[in-house]
């Protein structure tokens, strides 16, 4: 019981161990897919129920050996974060995190609702820098260019049943992946196909913690959209149809409201990741509004509004009808911000309008100031040298 939980270690990363990769492979940057190529090196830690946490260990990068009952291959005991590491174009070969503990925040909150380990968020942080720096020659170096860090955290034990997991481990691996705006398909601004059927969250659901549970069920409708010549999921719930993510992205809705300009997007509601991109973007336009920071390009201060709160189709459909829409977009850590171009629902394509370089002006100004805080290039608090 929780009691005798109190002597358990938590996480160190003194405690860390390193075993070289004897054969790193050379980086290659060329043709990068995303999470197809790994960097020599993987962080893991393991936890049990007797010990807690136990010693960190980077080591080679390669399978790992879990047993075929373990929870996490079962019960979908399992959960993940992403973020980034940014190589500075400086030349000064700086590498940054961006607010990465957010991530573990959310990666903890995550934890509780799976029945998983919590450990100390600046910990792990730690151990990912230093995971980081030991593979720095990985990170990409072209404009855009990244390397994608995926923290897990899985129920291990060597047993079916289903209560909380008696042992779990704690990983990270990384991959470069290219820039979401010079590399394929991936560059334009993108239409929707709003899901009527398939439900990705719903409240009392797990749809606000990135739990690998939530992800599976999203691979049939995207492929089903794909199929109907429309490149992501519009995800939708209940009977008034309320807007709630993109895929794998928050929804912003930007909209014209007599004199005023109002950026929209889904409250926290439990079905709603809470991403650290659209944290991000709020925060900043709040920021923008109370006169703390200048967002160049933007109208003024006095005419922009921004809300969380409830978007239903209904409310889309009239807005496109009267024109009163002017950008919607996508926001998270893959893309950073995703232009929407259509939107088909109940067999008819609702046109979205895009700038002249397929990026409204909200979306191009929050890609400048989102990513120039990622690299760098604008000074931030939320900026992590490694
Ligand atoms: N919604 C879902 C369902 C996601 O998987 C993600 C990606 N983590 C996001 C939104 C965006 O979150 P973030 O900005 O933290 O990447």
């Amino acid at each position: 019981g929780p009691s005798t939980t109190s002597h358990l270690k938590d996480l160190n990363a003194e405690l860390l161990t390193i075993e070289r990769n004897p054969h790193p492979a050379e980086p290659n940057f060329e043709n990068l897919a995303f999470g197809r190529q790994f960097t020599p090196h993987m962080l893991v830690i393991n936890w049990n129920n007797q010990d807690g946490w136990g010693a960190p260990q980077i080591k080679p990068y390669g399978p790992l050996a879990i047993s075929p009952a373990a929870p996490a291959l079962h019960y979908a005991s399992g959960l993940f974060e992403g973020m980034k590491a940014y190589r500075s174009s400086d030349g000064s070969g700086k590498i940054r995190l961006f607010r990465p503990d957010k991530n573990m925040e959310r990666m903890n909150r995550s934890a509780a609702r799976a029945g998983l380990p919590t450990f100390d968020g600046e910990e792990f942080v730690k151990l990912i820098k230093t995971l980081v720096r030991l593979d720095r020659d990985h990170v990409p170096h072209a404009a855009g260019q990244t390397l994608y860090l995926r923290p897990t955290l899985i129920g291990t034990p060597n047993a079916l049943d289903m209560g909380i997991p008696t042992e779990a481990m704690l990983y990270c691996i990384c991959s470069p992946v290219g820039n979401y705006y010079t590399s394929g398909a991936g560059a334009k601004p993108v239409s929707l196909l709003a899901s009527t059927d398939a439900v990705r969250a719903w409240p009392g659901g797990t749809g606000c913690y990135k739990l690998a549970a939530n992800y599976v069920g999203a691979v049939m409708p995207a492929l089903e959209a794909q199929k109907r010549g429309y490149q992501q999921v519009l995800w939708l719930f209940g009977p008034e149809k309320q807007v709630t993510e993109v895929g794998a992205m928050n929804f912003f809705m930007v909209k014209r409201r007599g004199e005023k300009v109002e950026i929209a997007t889904a409250p926290l509601d439990g079905t709603i990741l809470p991403g650290v991109t659209r944290d991000t973007i709020l925060s900043l336009l709040r920021s923008y509004i109370a006169g703390e920071v200048d967002l160049d390009g933007l109208p003024a201060r006095e005419v922009v509004e921004v809300n969380e709160r409830q978007i239903t189709m209904d409310e889309i459909v009239e807005a496109v009808e009267r024109d009163e829409v002017v950008e919607v977009f996508g926001a998270g850590t893959a893309a950073c911000v995703c232009s929407v171009e259509r939107i088909g629902y109940e067999g008819t394509d609702l046109k979205i309008p895009i700038g002249p370089d397929g990026m409204g002006l909200f979306t191009r100004t929050m890609l400048r100031e989102v990513t120039g805080r990622q690299w760098g290039v604008i000074p931030s608090q939320w900026s992590q040298v490694c």
